[in-house]
């Protein structure tokens, strides 16, 4: 199905390419300066509306009223907002100005029940990159709408604007995992990103970004040296240990061999110094095996202290029958074997927010799934969501508390690595008991600030270091 280019009109007003390109051909001579001048003083002036402004120190007063009658300050409805029983997350279905739906999660930190902290706002906003999306991952219920239009610019960063005026939070983290392929809509979503970190607007840090994709190499590879070398971290949706299993559900990896993809991991972790996550969604007899596990301890255990290994429960959608949640005992077991054979660092994933469809797995609109089929004349685009489906994501993987080896064992040698063994082991029955109980009696979930703290922890640059594979190494950096 063709992807339709959008128009839009009014314009976003923080959309970071349409605002300068407006201002240059209206005759400024410093668009980009101009622009931040008016964002700046959006953003930091309580209150502020574009339509209510009369005057910009700085920004070209007869520019003023061109701009007030092009752009606004949101082009994006807010359809629903449900948030869960535990007040962690709330979903907002919004509704585009071209009437097309997509969601974006807000998960808060300190106020699940495993975990409270009195006056905690720290805010990670899970942002939609497209509309839809192509890849057709076949356990995916947002692959099922296929693939309907690329996001502006301006409208991933007012998702994220919304979260933080309608929730009333103070966003910490910005997570690519909602609707859509990143690397898709890869200049939107780098001008986005670029947005987002600058110091005079919006201000994140860039390692507090993270861009979630299945693996599109060439993209990958352009990440690393624009946003990976500015701190912006990145995370690959693994899914499987070998290339067959991988390519029979993911289609990209028909595209990009897992041998091709490991080398982009390589290039990332090597140019920028990070770590990367790795997402790994378990599926009932799909991918849960003990032989998957030790395959997949084999393909990390050389990349051991670069990557940090995030396994996701699958959470049952009726995206396709085919596929179930695996039971608690089997991601006991492949958690175990890879962390206690391979050393891999290991955490694994607690659903925040699945009652209100916000979970992984779960990201499609029954309304987006009839959008497609209006696309296509009433054909579905995939797998058939059940009507009872409202909402939800594959790739809202760091929403969880999670559950990881502490910082200080992780450089033990083996001895203390089975010491965390054992207390991963214990905690495991908390997490995936989906209990409370915090740190009381040794327990311990930890909370996102913690795995961010992992996954962007700067790794020991080794110049010499090189992959390896039964002592031969895989490749060599030129
Ligand atoms: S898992 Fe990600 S890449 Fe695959 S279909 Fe779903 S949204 Fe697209």
């Amino acid at each position: 199905m063709p992807k339709r280019a959008r128009t839009l009109s009014p314009m976003p007003i923080f959309d970071p390419l349409r605002l300068p390109q407006f201002l240059k051909a209206r005759g400024s001579k410093r668009p980009q300066l101009h622009a931040t001048v008016l964002w700046r003083h959006l953003l930091r002036t309580p209150k502020a509306t574009l339509d209510s402004v009369d005057f910009v120190e700085g920004f070209p007063p007869s520019l003023l009223a061109a701009v007030q009658l092009h752009f606004v300050m949101f082009t994006i409805q807010l359809v629903r907002k449900s948030t869960s029983s535990d007040g962690s997350t709330t979903k907002m279905l919004l509704r585009l100005q071209d009437g097309f739906d997509i969601e974006t999660v807000v998960m808060r930190h300190g106020c699940t029940t495993a975990r409270k902290v009195e006056g905690e706002k720290r805010t990670t906003v899970c942002v939609s990159s497209q509309i839809g999306c192509k890849m057709g991952c076949k356990f995916c219920a947002t692959g099922t709408m296929g693939e309907l239009g690329d996001l502006w610019s301006g409208e991933i960063v007012e998702q994220v604007a919304m979260a933080s005026f309608l929730c009333n939070v103070d966003v910490r983290n910005v997570v690519f995992m909602g609707m859509g392929e990143p690397m898709n809509n890869y200049v939107q979503m780098t001008a986005a990103v670029s947005s987002l970190i600058d110091q005079k607007t919006f201000g994140l840090s860039p390692s507090r970004i993270t861009v979630s994709t299945v693996g599109i190499v060439p993209r990958m590879e352009e990440f690393t040296e624009e946003l990976g070398q500015r701190g912006v971290s990145l995370a690959l949706s693994l899914h499987a240990p070998n290339q067959l299993l991988r390519a029979s559900f993911v289609p990209a990896a028909r595209a990009y061999p897992l041998t091709r993809l490991m080398r982009a991991v390589d290039i990332y972790t090597l140019r920028t110094k990070k770590k990367i996550l790795m997402e790994y969604c378990l599926m009932s007899g799909v991918n849960d095996a003990p032989e998957h596990a030790r395959e997949l301890g084999e393909l990390l255990t050389s990349r051991k202290e670069h990557v940090l290994l995030n396994l996701i429960p699958y959470n049952d959608t009726s995206v396709d029958a085919k596929y179930n949640a695996p039971s608690r005992k089997d991601v006991e077991q492949f958690a175990d074997i890879v962390m206690r054979d391979y050393g891999v660092r290991t955490t694994v994933r607690k659903e925040m927010g699945s009652d209100v469809a916000a979970a992984c797995g779960q990201l499609v609109t029954q309304e987006g799934e009839d959008q497609a089929k209006a696309k296509e004349g009433g054909k579905s685009g995939g797998g058939g969501v059940s009507s009872k489906q409202q909402l939800g994501d594959m790739e809202d993987l760091f929403g969880g508390s999670m559950l990881s080896v502490r910082k200080k064992e992780r450089k033990e040698a083996w001895k203390g690595h089975v010491q965390a063994l054992e207390r991963m082991k214990h905690d495991m029955g908390e997490v995936l008991g989906g209990g409370g109980g915090g740190e009381a009696g040794g327990k311990r979930s930890i909370t996102l600030d913690d795995m961010m703290a992992l996954v962007h922890q700067e790794v020991a640059h080794d110049p010499t270091y090189t992959p390896q594979k039964d002592g031969r190494p895989l490749w060599k950096l030129k």
